[in-house]
């Protein structure tokens, strides 16, 4: 079974923009790139969840968001890395068309989109990780035994005042997506002594 690192796209791997649509809006949060190739190398799929309500919206098409995704693995493969996938939740309760989609089972906070992905590619959902910059983004991470970093870029600094922490005793916090992601490097090793002589 494999170990994945799931991450939301807005406010968390880049920076927060009312409704992104295109490629030239993407800004990283620095150091991201870096550590998320080290970390594919060592073995982590990395997994990209996003809702993107603003399908519903009719704002932009689900072909925006794939062009998007598309422009981000690009630039993850010149650091050496590779997202494994993108689950995406287009949906949104009052703006979606159709009943079934207004009440989908893919949107967070619900946790169909991580369970997919867990049944995609062979997940142990005890060695996952996820971030996000909202309560919502790790809430069904979170039910489903992940460890949960609510990052401070995007709405995190804000979010982290109104949750109570004695109801998510598990939740973890971190200043960035790539602060996070350095916790879950190996500990370097020990430098060797050398007796002088
Ligand atoms: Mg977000
Ligand atoms: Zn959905």
């Amino acid at each position: 079974m494999n170990r994945a690192i799931f991450v939301d796209r807005d406010g968390t791997l880049i920076e927060e923009v009312n409704f992104l649509s295109k490629p030239s809006q993407v800004r990283w949060i620095p150091g991201v790139l870096e550590r998320l190739a080290q970390l594919y190398r060592q073995g982590w799929q990395i997994i990209m969840v996003t809702n993107q309500s603003g399908v519903a919206r009719g704002l932009f098409t689900l072909e925006d968001v794939q062009a998007v995704y598309a422009f981000m693995q690009s630039q993850l493969e010149e650091y050496g890395g590779r997202f494994q996938a993108m689950y995406c939740c287009p949906h949104h309760p009052q703006f979606s068309l159709t009943e079934a989609e207004r009440h989908c089972s893919c949107r967070k906070p619900q946790p169909g989109m991580y369970l997919q992905a867990q049944k995609d590619w062979d997940l142990d959902l005890k060695r996952c990780v996820a971030f996000g910059d909202k309560l919502s983004d790790l809430q069904g991470p979170l039910q489903l035994g992940c460890r949960a970093f609510l990052v401070g870029t995007g709405y995190g600094a804000a979010e982290r005042l109104q949750i109570d922490p004695a109801r998510y005793p598990q939740l973890e916090f971190c200043s960035d997506l790539s602060a996070g992601l350095e916790l879950l490097l190996p500990a370097p090793e020990p430098l060797l002594k050398h007796s002088s002589p």
